[in-house]
């Protein structure tokens, strides 16, 4: 015990002798909640063991922060009470401007996880996959759409969706983007300009699954940083303009077992292993049950449209956007091997139960041995309504208040994420809906385009 203190405790004072080398006077801790907004704490240099060790006082209702500001206050939830927000060093990384980032989890005052806390629910559910003998890595995909400081439209330049337009106009921004991911140690893999006008996308490689999801905050704070410095903001809304093409924030998924793919090599379609079509059977059947933590906000549902390439079809797909769970095949134009890209998701949604949510159906699938549901390999929008029926694909709901009923009532996503998580994100999604109720499209979009945003 006293060995792993004193362990810790000169980990703390290496990282801060270094912090202190790269001229860092400030270092922000973030945890996102169940809104999918994040939330930061700050304290200078000189605190960084504090709040690593004893952490900064969050107020309980830190989970059910709504994304106008409002707090949606459930029975347990309430004023009374505060957790510890403490960061995890070993995730450290020096921000431009003297600052660092670090992601952080919220303990109860004992010490006890918060059993809300989004990170801690990720990171237990990749201890599950571990125990159970698998291994996930998760891609993150950001797209994001360039606006005005306040949050309107840029000026209309020319845009050429995927086009070398977009690269060049807004070169300086990207330049600047790529180089202090860089600098992080945390690379991009890749920049382009998106369909939407002013809208762009970069992938992260393949992680871990909360070292991903926590590269997936720092990436969306750089963008931030670098879109002020360039006197704009970057919209994450689902669907920033009414109307138009969403941002997705798709996710890869790859799983391995003594260093194995499980979607390669086996006995199925495209080599899919027994397991792997097992893994993607849970994700597809589970799907409806946990989309309030895919797509769960008021703005998600208008975003999932066919012919939107949000993955808007439950169903599977050899490189098929038009579902939810596009298949990627291993090969030498896969560098990064076979996985899955889940589509669907949109970021409004808290990234680490994003993550949390899909693998623990994929785990589930392959503890109850579901079998893999038959492949769709074209668009199923060009089948006709009996085609689809036959072949069991259908729509995604799109209706908010559906998919968080859905939610609620959903004892596989109570039993596998616990019941806090799911009470916090139906109470803050059901506000949403509440407060927005009476808001035309156009005027939601533009309220919350930038409710996302770091
Ligand atoms: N913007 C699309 C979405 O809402 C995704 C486009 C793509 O395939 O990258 O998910
Ligand atoms: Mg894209």
């Amino acid at each position: 015990m006293t060995h792993i203190a004193s362990a810790d405790e000169s980990a703390v004072v290496r990282a801060q002798r270094e912090l202190q080398d790269a001229g860092v006077r400030t270092v922000i801790g973030t945890v996102v909640n169940a809104s999918g907004v994040t939330l930061a704490k700050s304290v200078p240099l000189a605190r960084l063991g504090i709040f690593h060790h004893s952490g900064m006082g969050a107020a309980p209702v830190w989970h059910v922060f709504a994304i106008d500001g409002g707090i949606a206050f459930t029975d347990t939830i309430t004023p009374v009470g505060d957790m510890r927000l403490k960061i995890d060093i070993a995730g450290l990384r020096v921000l431009p401007g003297g600052r660092a980032w670090a992601p952080a989890n919220l303990f109860e005052q004992d010490g006890a996880a918060s059993p809300a806390c989004a990170r801690g629910i990720l990171a237990d559910v990749e201890g599950r996959l571990d125990a159970a003998g698998y291994r996930a890595l998760v891609g993150h995909e950001l797209e994001f759409f360039l606006v005005s400081p306040d949050g309107s439209a840029l000026e209309n330049t020319p845009w050429v969706p995927y086009g070398a337009t977009g690269l060049l106009d807004r070169s300086e921004l990207l330049e600047d983007l790529l180089s202090a991911m860089n600098q992080a140690g945390l690379p991009i893999e890749q920049i382009h300009a998106e369909y939407g006008r002013n809208q762009f996308e970069f992938s992260l490689p393949p992680a871990s699954p909360v070292h991903a999801a926590d590269t997936a905050v720092f990436a969306k704070v750089i963008v931030g940083i670098v879109a002020r410095a360039h006197g704009m903001q970057a919209s994450f809304s689902p669907l920033p303009f009414a109307g138009a093409v969403g941002n997705g924030a798709h996710q890869h998924l790859s799983l391995q077992t003594n260093g194995m793919s499980l979607f390669s090599g086996g006995s199925g379609p495209h080599g899919i292993s027994h397991e792997g079509g097992a893994a993607i059977g849970g994700i597809i059947e589970g799907l409806p049950d946990i989309q309030g933590f895919l797509t769960g906000s008021v703005l998600s549902g208008s975003r999932l449209a066919p012919g939107t390439w949000s993955g808007a079809y439950l169903c599977w797909g050899l490189e098929n956007r038009e579902a939810s769970v596009r298949f990627l095949n291993e090969g030498e134009s896969n560098p990064h091997g076979p996985n899955v890209e889940v589509k669907i998701i949109d970021p409004s949604a808290n990234v680490y139960l994003a993550s949390a949510a899909i693998l623990a159906l994929a785990l589930d699938g392959i503890r109850s041995g579901r079998e893999l549901p038959g492949e769709i390999p074209g668009d199923p929008a060009r089948l006709s309504e009996d085609e689809r029926h036959r072949a069991n694909v259908r729509l995604l709901s799109d209706s908010p208040a559906a998919i968080i009923d859905t939610l609620d009532k959903s004892r596989l996503a109570r039993g596998l994420l616990g019941d806090a998580i799911v009470d916090a994100t139906v109470a803050v999604r059901r506000y949403e809906q509440r407060t927005s109720a009476e808001l035309a499209p156009d005027a939601l979009a533009e309220r919350f385009r930038l409710a996302w945003s770091i």
